[in-house]
């Protein structure tokens, strides 16, 4: 690729420019696209230009170097700084919610930029809506690389508050729903399984979540994401959600828009169990309910009632189970619902 400057003009290939704007502005992130059409005015620091041109022995054609006297000629180096500064500057990003370990926080930036979270690709919306999750043991950091369609840049390392988990004992749970199962409780358990990881094969890219999550009832908080689970005495996976108590029967609201991936009355642990998929990876599910009133693939508004607090499943009395997912990690969802209201 070669890019035109202005007046008497000598042409330069895209990678010199990029390294004469970087050294003049400071600006970590360009990229060759970003060029065009904006070094109509050049009035900036000549010298420099011309030291960064000659460190790189560039040429504009095999066999024809360009010289310094030439770009004194030229006067690329007097590229305007503002319009240089635009072009350059790196996409807005708006983040907002819970920079800690099982966190969410919602991103907006520009429409067509695409998102990196360390490594992991970030579904970003057609409005430039994208989610960001943080798992229980998440490390104190994590870098969000955003860029833009012609390719601007943001970076930004995020810290990410580390968290105190508790650990939780419960005892008097029926042992075969804790560590001895038959052969044919086995069979049920790969089943549900199969179940779960089928309904979890694909999401919409539709950041349905955006007007964020309400809580799916009301009431006392009996266990808490992350802790440690000691059940009957066998230490166990950490918890994977809140669970809210109630009496059976308490209606289930959906948290935020969403659709149903999976909706099974009878799971050997989870009981009544719904998944619903809030696009670009973001799901919630519900555990234990008494009733599920909804079925796969039904689309979901904000409120609607999903189903019924229940104790099915491995549950010791009524409560409802809520965990959540970004990706493949579990998220807290009482960090994404915030405060629970009286
Ligand atoms: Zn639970």
């Amino acid at each position: 690729m070669t890019q035109k400057s202005s007046g008497k003009s000598g042409r330069l290939t895209a990678r010199g420019l990029i390294f004469i704007l970087a050294s003049l502005g400071g600006v970590a992130f360009a990229s060759a696209a970003i060029i065009s059409g904006n070094q109509d005015k050049i009035d900036n620091d000549a010298q420099s230009a011309k030291q960064a041109l000659d460190s790189l022995h560039f040429s504009d054609a095999p066999g024809n170097p360009v010289s310094a006297a030439h770009m004194d000629d030229v006067k690329i180096a007097a590229l305007d700084n503002q319009a240089i500064k635009a072009s350059l500057a790196p996409p807005e990003v708006v983040l907002e919610g819970a920079f800690a370990q099982g966190g969410l926080v919602r991103g907006k930036t520009e429409p067509g930029a695409s998102v990196k979270l360390d490594d992991i690709d970030v579904m970003v919306d057609p409005e430039g809506w994208f989610m960001l999750g943080f798992h229980r043991d998440h490390p104190d950091s994590a870098t969000l690389v955003v860029t833009s369609k012609d390719g601007r840049q943001y970076q930004q390392v995020l810290s990410i508050e580390d968290r105190e988990f508790n650990i939780e004992r419960i005892d008097g749970l029926p042992d075969n729903k804790v560590s001895t199962y038959t052969q044919e409780e086995l069979a049920k358990i790969g089943r549900d399984k199969e179940k779960k990881t089928a309904a979890r094969m694909k999401t919409t890219p539709d950041a349905l979540w955006r007007d964020g999550f309400d809580w799916p009832l009301t009431g006392r908080i009996s266990g808490q994401f992350g802790s440690q689970r000691i059940l009957n005495g066998v230490p166990k996976r950490m918890h994977s959600g809140v669970d809210i108590a109630a009496p059976t029967g308490t209606p289930v609201h959906a948290p935020a828009d969403g659709i149903v991936t999976l909706a099974e009355s009878d799971m050997y642990f989870e009981g009544g169990l719904v998944f619903i998929d809030h696009g670009q990876w973001v799901e919630t599910i519900f555990m234990h309910m008494s009733e599920v009133k909804v079925k796969a693939g039904d689309r979901v508004s904000k409120g609607q009632v999903i189903g019924a607090v229940g104790a099915t499943g491995r549950a010791t009395g009524p409560h409802l189970h809520w965990s959540m997912k970004w990706k493949n990690r579990l998220v807290d969802a009482k960090l994404a619902a915030g405060p629970m209201p009286e």
